[in-house]
This record gives structure tokens, C-alpha cells and sequence, in this order.
């Protein structure tokens, strides 16, 4: 019972009622973990709240979740994440080409927790943009052959596209493999849905921004002429990560004027001119090794989500380590959606035989798409 004063406000009571509810939530979760383990693996990304983090079995990115949790083979995956690595994690458990040996499911607990970068990129637009660049390419005979690549961060239908049509999925740290690669077969190619990704890559591999146009699917022909088409070495497709726009040129060189000897290290999903003014650019696992490497007293000002931020500070509390939008957080908000409240629910419908928000991709999208993610894990 709570004892009320004169000195107590009501908000302060209902602070503390949603403390004592949100701990009660944590240590049945935590018992509920226990009496699952033979049967459940929790994935936690690199993005998530630590009250999520605090019960993950593996954390990493995307691919590494889903790679790890077909190996250990449990039925049950609890994938704390967006809605596309739940699905990357099906296509790569349960297709008929893995080599899982039972079939797993696949759970989000907040099927509300999306990417709005994925969301900006969906087959039929990917479909009709396709087939105005092969149109354009018999009619100049400027290009023999376009190759599809996507970032992982998409959904499995463009996945699938990709798979059919002789091309290949990136991540992060992969993205310039991936794409050298590809260019040994091909004239032209088509990146999707991450410019800042795509752009920021191919710069680095010296092709010149002229000969990477942006292809707008809102705009009839993606907003390009048939000549800015027939003369394009990548074709970028118009979406980003809202979350990584956040950071901007202005906060490199005010915290530069501050701290001098600080390094800037940022995600290729910033834009181009934050990541031409960066030290060092890299997926969330490159900046996570960097700042392991760095000797004490190193300082960086870190271009990525605030929860991998704070937790890289908390590990080296001998580093000086802060988000370069410092004071504002960079939160990605589609994945502050998977609460403990629902974590818990994915737990107990699972104890309960009647598991929640399975996420099964159809059975001719995941074996497409898994032509190109293993045409990606061969080459990386
Ligand atoms: S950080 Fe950006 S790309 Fe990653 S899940 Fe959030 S919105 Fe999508």
C-alpha cells in the first residue's frame, strides 16, 4: 500500500505504480526466460532498450541475429527487432535450402514494429522502375546488363525480386563486396531502398556521384530522363533511414570546434556530406569494434542510434564516448515499439502452446529470397 502525505504528488504516486509495474513485467520475464530456454532463443539488435537487452541470448545486427539463431536450431525465435529481420530470420530458418533441422517460428512481439526505410521501397514500384531501366536499355543499347541489389533492410518481397532476377542483398558491411562484385557482371545497377548506403559505397569505390542518379517512384519514369538513365552506373533508389538524417554537418563542426582531438565515427545510412565530413564510416558492427580497439582516454562522437551509444559508453567507461546529436537522442522509434509488456506476451503465449504475431513469409518469396542472400553470404 502506498502511504500518502501532504508532500506526495500524484504523479510522483503514478511514477512509482508504473515502476514497481514495469519491474514485476521484468522479473516474470526473467523466470518465464528460465523455464523456456530449451525451447525459446531470444535475438536482440544492436537498437534495442536495455530493459530488452538485459534478456537477449545473442545481440548483434540483422543478419547475425538470424545466422545465429538457424544454427542453434530452437523452435521458437523471439526476434526483438523491425518486421524485416523477423522476416530475414523465416527465410533463412525454414526454407527448404537451410539446413535447419526442424522448423522454427518466427516471432515479433510488436507486429507494429516496422522500418520506415524498408516501407519506402515496395515491389510494385520496384517492378515498374525495372521495367523502365530495361526498356531504356534495349532501346539505347548503353547497357547490356543491370543487376538488383538490396539492402537487407526490405522486405522479402524485394528480397524475392532481387533472388529471381540474378541479383543480390547487402548489409552494412558488405554493401562493397556486394557491389564490386556485382559490377564484374554487370554495366548498370539498381540499389535499393537505401540511397545514403548505396551512394556512400560506390563514392568510396570511385564512381562518380554524376553517374549515380536518384530515382524518384513517386515521379512518372522515377523523375529521369532516358539519357540520364542510359548513362547511369548505379541507379539509386529515393529512400533513407529517418533516424540516421538526424545527424548533420553543423554537429561535426561544432563539436569539432569543442573537442578537437575527438573522432567522429558514423553509419553509411547518414548522408553523404556528414559521411565525407566523418573520421570513420561503418555498420553498427565496425563501430562497435572501433571503439572496443581505442585505447583509454580515445573520445568519439558517435553518428548512430542512441541505445547502441549509451550501451558503447556504459562498456568503456574509460572512453569518452557520446551521440553526435548530443543533447538530442536518435532513437529509432519503430524499434523503442518492442516493449517488455510485449516481450512478456510473446513469452507467455508461447509457454501457452499458442504462440503470437508468428511471422511466416510464403514459401516461393522465401526461396527466392534466399537465392540472394546466399549469393551474398557466398561472396562475403
Ligand atoms: S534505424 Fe532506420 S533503418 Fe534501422 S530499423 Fe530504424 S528506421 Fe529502419
Amino acid at each position: 500500500m502506498i502511504n500518502i502525505n501532504s508532500d506526495t504528488n500524484p504523479s510522483q504516486i503514478n511514477d512509482r505504480n508504473d515502476q514497481n509495474n514495469q519491474n514485476e513485467i521484468l522479473s516474470t520475464i526473467s523466470k518465464l526466460k528460465q523455464k523456456l530456454k530449451d525451447v525459446v532463443v531470444i535475438l536482440g539488435h544492436h537498437y534495442q532498450q536495455d530493459d530488452i537487452i538485459q534478456f537477449a541470448d545473442v545481440v548483434g545486427d540483422s543478419l547475425i541475429l538470424s545466422q545465429t539463431a538457424a544454427k542453434l536450431d530452437k523452435p521458437y525465435i523471439v526476434f526483438c527487432g523491425v518486421h524485416f529481420m523477423a522476416e530475414t530470420a523465416d527465410i533463412l530458418c525454414n526454407s527448404r535450402l537451410s539446413n535447419s533441422r526442424q522448423q522454427q517460428k518466427v516471432i515479433l512481439p510488436d507486429l507494429s514494429a516496422g522500418c520506415s526505410m524498408a516501407d519506402m521501397a515496395n515491389i510494385n514500384d520496384v517492378e515498374t522502375a525495372w521495367n523502365i531501366l530495361t526498356e531504356v536499355q534495349q532501346r539505347t543499347k548503353n547497357v547490356n546488363k543491370i543487376i538488383p541489389i538490396t539492402y537487407i533492410n526490405c522486405a522479402a518481397d524485394l528480397k524475392a525480386f532481387v533472388g529471381k532476377h540474378g541479383g543480390y542483398i547487402c548489409t552494412s558491411s558488405n554493401a562493397e563486396k556486394v557491389i564490386s562484385h556485382a559490377l564484374k557482371f554487370a554495366e548498370q545497377l539498381l540499389f535499393f531502398p537505401d540511397q545514403h548506403l548505396g551512394r556512400n559505397t560506390c563514392y568510396r569505390m570511385g564512381i562518380p556521384l554524376e553517374q549515380m542518379p536518384l530515382y524518384r517512384p513517386t515521379l512518372p519514369s522515377g523523375g529521369l530522363s532516358s539519357e540520364e538513365i542510359a548513362n547511369a552506373k548505379v541507379i539509386l533508389w529515393d529512400g533513407y533511414c529517418s533516424v540516421h538524417q538526424v545527424f548533420l554537418i553543423e554537429q561535426i563542426v561544432a563539436i569539432r570546434a569543442t573537442t578537437p582531438d575527438i573522432k567522429i565515427i558514423v553509419h553509411p545510412e547518414c548522408s553523404f556530406d556528414v559521411v565525407q565530413a566523418a573520421d570513420l564510416v561503418g555498420s553498427t558492427a565496425y563501430i562497435s569494434q572501433v571503439i572496443a580497439d581505442a585505447p583509454p582516454g580515445s573520445k568519439f562522437a558517435v553518428g548512430t542510434e542512441i541505445n547502441l551509444v549509451n550501451r558503447l559508453a556504459k562498456r568503456f567507461p574509460q572512453k569518452e564516448i557520446h551521440s553526435l546529436s548530443h543533447p538530442y537522442p536518435c532513437l529509432c522509434s519503430t524499434m523503442y515499439r518492442i516493449q517488455p509488456k510485449a516481450l512478456l506476451a510473446a513469452l507467455r503465449s508461447i509457454e501457452n502452446k499458442k504462440p503470437i504475431n508468428v511471422i511466416s513469409v510464403n514459401a516461393e518469396i522465401r526461396e527466392a529470397a534466399l537465392l540472394a542472400l546466399q549469393r551474398m553470404l557466398e561472396i562475403s
